[in-house]
This record gives C-alpha cells, sequence and structure tokens, in this order.
C-alpha cells in the first residue's frame, strides 16, 4: 500500500466501503476528452484512478469522454491508449466510449421530462442571463417550466429530429433557480449541435452536456468511485441530483482532489495546442512538452512519473510543485540502470606529444558504478584526443582542478596529463593544447602516491563517432507562464533547445536503439527516433545536477 503506510483520504474511503460491505469491487475510471495529448497533470489522475483499482484489487475504465462533437479526434483517442499503457496501465478489455451511453442518455432525459423534472427552454442567451441571476440575485423560473409534460415531450423529440438550428433550444433540468450553487439554477442538460461525431457521424444533432452525461456513464458501467479534479466539487449536486432523480440504485460517489500544476511550463490543453499549431514546439511530442509522448521521446522512464505522482499524494491543497522535484526522479531513475558513456559535447583537440603516433590502446571503462554486474568496455586512447572546452582555462582561478598551463589532470580511466603548451589561432582563440602523458599511469592510478584533485573525460579523436545532440531545456524562462495576463507565448524560454556536434566513444554506434545512458560528467542521454546509423542523433533528457535551482540561488 502506500509508501507511507498511511492511506491519502481517498483510498481510506475505498477501503472502509470495501471493509462494510458497501461494494463489493471497487472500480474507477479515467475519462480524457480527445481533444488532445494527455499531459503530466493527466498521469497524476491516472495514476491514482488504476492506482487505486490495482491496489484494491478492483478496475479502471478508460473512458473517452466524446460527448461533444468535433474533429481529429480518431489520432487523439488513438494516443491516448498508447500513452495510458506505455505509463504501465492495464485497462485490459475496459474501453469505453461515452458516446456509447448516447441511446441511454435519451431515455433518461425523457424520463425526467416525464417525471416533470426536465423541461425545454427557448431563451435566448440573454434573456436566459436575465433570468439566471448571479451570485447576489435569485434568479426567477423560465417560462419553459410552465408547459406541459407532453408539450416538453413533443419539443424534445422535435430537437433530436433536428427541426431546430444550433441554440434555438435547450434540455433544462427544473431543479432551484435560487440556489446559492449557479449549476444548481436549472442546468443545461441537453443542447443542439448539428455537428458530425467521429464515432456516430450525423445520428444525433443534440449532445448531452458533461454534468448530465458523466454520472449516466459512471453509473452504466458500475463505476463506484468517480475520481476528478477539485473544480467539479462544486458540480457535484448536481452529478448526485441526475441520479438520485433517476432512482438510480447504488449510484456512483464523486470524489475530489487537487490538480497538479508544475513550475516552468503550461498544462492547459488550449495552450498546449496553440504551441503545436503556431509550430513554437515540432509536435505534441516534441521533448520539451509536458505531454506523455513529449516525455517518452525525451527518455523520461515511465516509472520516473510514476514514483513522482506517487510522491505528491491525494489532498484537496491546490498548489504548484517545483519541476526540480520531478527531475530529481528521473535522474534517481535513471542513474541506477544508465550505462556510462564518454562523450565530449564542446571540443577541444589535445595531442599527446610523448604519445606514439599510430598506435591505439584500450583501456578499460566501467560501464556502470552503480552496478557492478554491468562489468566494463573498452575504450580507445591516442595521440589525438578531444576533452572539453569547459575543461581547460588559461587563468584559472584558484581551486580550479582541470586543465590549465603547467597543471595535471586525470583522464577518466586512461592517464594523468599535463598541458605544456597552448596553442591559438590568429584571435587568440585556444585552439589546441599540447599535453604529455605519464606512462606509469595506466588506467588512471597515481604510481607515487601523486596527486591529482581533477579528472576529466574525453574521446579519442581518430576513433570517435560524431552525433547531432539536442540540448533541452525548460520551455518557459518563468516559474508561473501566462500569469498577470502576460502572454505566455512571450515567456517562452529562447534556450530551450540547443543543437550541437557531440563525439562519443565509438561504441555509441552498438548501442540499441532507445537505451538511455549518461554522458559521464554531462547528462542523461537518449537516441532519438530522428537517430539514422549515419547520423546519430542524441536527445539530453536532464542534467547531472540542477543547475537552475544554483541560478536562482545567484
Ligand atoms: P481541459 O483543459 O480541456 O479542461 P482537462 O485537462 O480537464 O481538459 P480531460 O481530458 O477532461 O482534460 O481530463 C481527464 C481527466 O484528467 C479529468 O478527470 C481531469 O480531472 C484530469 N486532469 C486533467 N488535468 C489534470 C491535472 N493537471 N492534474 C490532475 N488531474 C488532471
Ligand atoms: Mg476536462
Amino acid at each position: 500500500m502506500s509508501e507511507e503506510n498511511k492511506l491519502d483520504f481517498i483510498r481510506e474511503i475505498v477501503s472502509d466501503d470495501l471493509k462494510s460491505g458497501k461494494i463489493k469491487k471497487v472500480i474507477t475510471r479515467f475519462p480524457p476528452e480527445p481533444n488532445g495529448y494527455l499531459h503530466i497533470g493527466h498521469a497524476k489522475a491516472i495514476c491514482i484512478d488504476f492506482g487505486i483499482a490495482e491496489e484494491f484489487g478492483g478496475e479502471c475504465h478508460l473512458r473517452m469522454d466524446d460527448t461533444n462533437p468535433a474533429k481529429e479526434e480518431t489520432e487523439y483517442a488513438e494516443n491516448i491508449m498508447n500513452d495510458v499503457k506505455w505509463l504501465g496501465f492495464d485497462y485490459g478489455e475496459k474501453l469505453f466510449h461515452a458516446s456509447d451511453y448516447f441511446d441511454l442518455m435519451y431515455e433518461c432525459a425523457v424520463k425526467l421530462i416525464k417525471k416533470g423534472k426536465a423541461y425545454v427552454c427557448d431563451l435566448s442567451q440573454e434573456e436566459w442571463e436575465e433570468c439566471r441571476g448571479d451570485s447576489t440575485r435569485p434568479g426567477k423560473n423560465p417560462p419553459g417550466r410552465l408547459r406541459s409534460v407532453e408539450e416538453n415531450l413533443a419539443l424534445f423529440e422535435r430537437m433530436k429530429n433536428g427541426d431546430f438550428a444550433d441554440g434555438e433550444m435547450v434540455l433544462r433540468a427544473a431543479i432551484d433557480m435560487t440556489s446559492p450553487n449557479i449549476h444548481m439554477r436549472d442546468p443545461v442538460l441537453y443542447r443542439i449541435r448539428h455537428a458530425e461525431h467521429f464515432r456516430h457521424g450525423n445520428k444525433w444533432c443534440i449532445y448531452p452536456i458533461y454534468d448530465f452525461a458523466h454520472p449516466l456513464e459512471d453509473a452504466a458501467e458500475g463505476v463506484t468511485h468517480s475520481i476528478c479534479t477539485l473544480e467539479f466539487e462544486i458540480h457535484r449536486p448536481l452529478y448526485d441530483w441526475v441520479l438520485e432523480n433517476l432512482d438510480w440504485p447504488n449510484p456512483p460517489r464523486q470524489y475530489e482532489f487537487s490538480r497538479l500544476n508544475l513550475s516552468y511550463t503550461v498544462m492547459s490543453k488550449r495552450k498546449l495546442l496553440q504551441l503545436v499549431k503556431e509550430h513554437y514546439v515540432s509536435g505534441w511530442d516534441d521533448p520539451r512538452m509536458p505531454t506523455l509522448s513529449g516525455m517518452r521521446r525525451r527518455g523520461i522512464p515511465a516509472a520516473a512519473i510514476r514514483n513522482f505522482c506517487r510522491s505528491l499524494g491525494v489532498t484537496k491543497v491546490n498548489s504548484n510543485t517545483d519541476v526540480s522535484i520531478f527531475e530529481e526522479f528521473i535522474r534517481r531513475e535513471l542513474n541506477a540502470v544508465c550505462p556510462r558513456f564518454l562523450a565530449v559535447l564542446n571540443p577541444l583537440k589535445v595531442t599527446i606529444v610523448n604519445y606514439p603516433e599510430d598506435q591505439t590502446e584500450f583501456l578499460d571503462g566501467v560501464n556502470n558504478p552503480e552496478d557492478p554486474s554491468a562489468g566494463t568496455r573498452k575504450i580507445p586512447f591516442s595521440r589525438t584526443i578531444y576533452i572539453e572546452k569547459t575543461d581547460f582555462m588559461e587563468n584559472p582561478p584558484k581551486g580550479y582542478f582541470r586543465l590549465s598551463p603547467g597543471k595535471e589532470v586525470r583522464l577518466r580511466y586512461a592517464y594523468f596529463i599535463t598541458c605544456v603548451e597552448v596553442v591559438k589561432d590568429e584571435s587568440g582563440e585556444v585552439v589546441e593544447l599540447k599535453c604529455t602523458y605519464d606512462p606509469a599511469t595506466r588506467g588512471g592510478d597515481s604510481p607515487d602516491g601523486r596527486k591529482v584533485k581533477g579528472t576529466i573525460h574525453y574521446v579519442d579523436a581518430a576513433t570517435a563517432v560524431k552525433f547531432e545532440c539536442r540540448l533541452y531545456d525548460r520551455l518557459f524562462s518563468v516559474e508561473n507562464p501566462g500569469m498577470n495576463d502576460v502572454d505566455f507565448l512571450t515567456e517562452l524560454n529562447p534556450d530551450s533547445l540547443k543543437v550541437i556536434d557531440g563525439y562519443g566513444e565509438a561504441a555509441l554506434a552498438q548501442l540499441p536503439e532507445r537505451t538511455a545512458i549518461q554522458f559521464e560528467r554531462t547528462g542523461y542521454f537518449i537516441s532519438d527516433p530522428d537517430s539514422k546509423p549515419d547520423k546519430m542523433v542524441f536527445n539530453r533528457i536532464c542534467t547531472l545536477k540542477d543547475s537552475w535551482s544554483k541560478l536562482n540561488k545567484k
């Protein structure tokens, strides 16, 4: 059960309901609207819905909430199914579509009309707003309330048959025009929409509203606990009203938790769609997107997402979660499993002047210090190598332990080298270093107890493979994009993607596709689907350390 052995409030309720015999089996559902891709916020909901079902021996349904006719939905629905499975959850045969209950919903609406609990309303939007009142003013009963059951039945049927234009009529629940909860002031149950539905074509031209449809979908599937985010709390009385007035036996109950908000990103589908449509990113699966498909492409392990979601708990407190917490979960997951490689992203040529020309030797590199069973591999070494530009300073400050003129450093797994000459071009830029090596330090060991404080990495120039390296960073440069009416597009991080050439150990070419790896001292990387044998492409999943928190402290 939960890591802390303490149940959150929803698990507590489920556990009690099972113990008391109120339910025999817990049934939950995850109801995405197929009008966009799933993001990390949805992952929190998925982990709760599927997680609870799994832990208590129940089942969780994946239900496409497709009551709103729109285009392009097939692509979205397919990606949603794929993402849920990738995240590690199995809905088995339990894939449902809200639109498959359209007949049931229609029958239920008719039943409510017959009970005098629903009526057809033909007020214009303006007239309705006047009639409805607001938070300071109670509403008045709309004239439609006075219509007879027969009249309402006939009008509703004509609505269904397409006799009216969009917006001309709606079906309303007759509840309470003076309720302090505005959602209970005769809410709309059905509206007219002459639009083609991606699964049902033109069969319907009236479509149910979420607040009417959702409790019926839940009830039809035998859902016991309908878990959703806090903004639905105020809709709960209506959820209960619908099932109560239809005399539904053992109705499902709705429970709400606070949604996930992450810093340095946006989660609204409208904004994500805008980023895609206006080409601020390369697509829904752009590795900078907070979508599950973007994260998968970026190389983030599903387990990191699940563990992160788990750590958030389930509460009713709205809060903003710092993305660096998520990044720590990613590092923790990758550190344990990733094979290590040496790669240089910003090359500076180094010639080892006392190393024999035309000689290449192979040194043992440890594949994963976290996992001794991962063994070792052979790393080539010869007279010309590349090191990172940032590992050399001509005039180093005190405490700089990497390479500088006259100073000695350890090359990871190889030798101690000493810088004996700095070669510059006309502009004064350092283009090459000449170094000597000490053959007695093979493997990076000091023969005489001589201390070198710095260890840097390198690649052998002759055998190195060149690759395209995509350095991803946070998509936005501010913590809460779009706050205080700022256009969120003006807050995009201009450095969220840098494309450079990298040079890595030849062994990289043998790596199976899509293996997450660590470039020592640099970060975690994975080959992108764009990668080809003759042109490898690596995505940076994340850096080794949190560089942003240091920046913020400065
Ligand atoms: P929209 O932005 O269009 O309102 P949505 O984000 O609510 O859409 P849905 O497809 O309706 O997207 O969401 C499916 C489920 O995921 C809902 O039950 C919703 O409560 C949950 N969900 C959506 N966003 C988050 C979030 N940030 N944190 C937790 N749960 C979320
Ligand atoms: Mg929604």
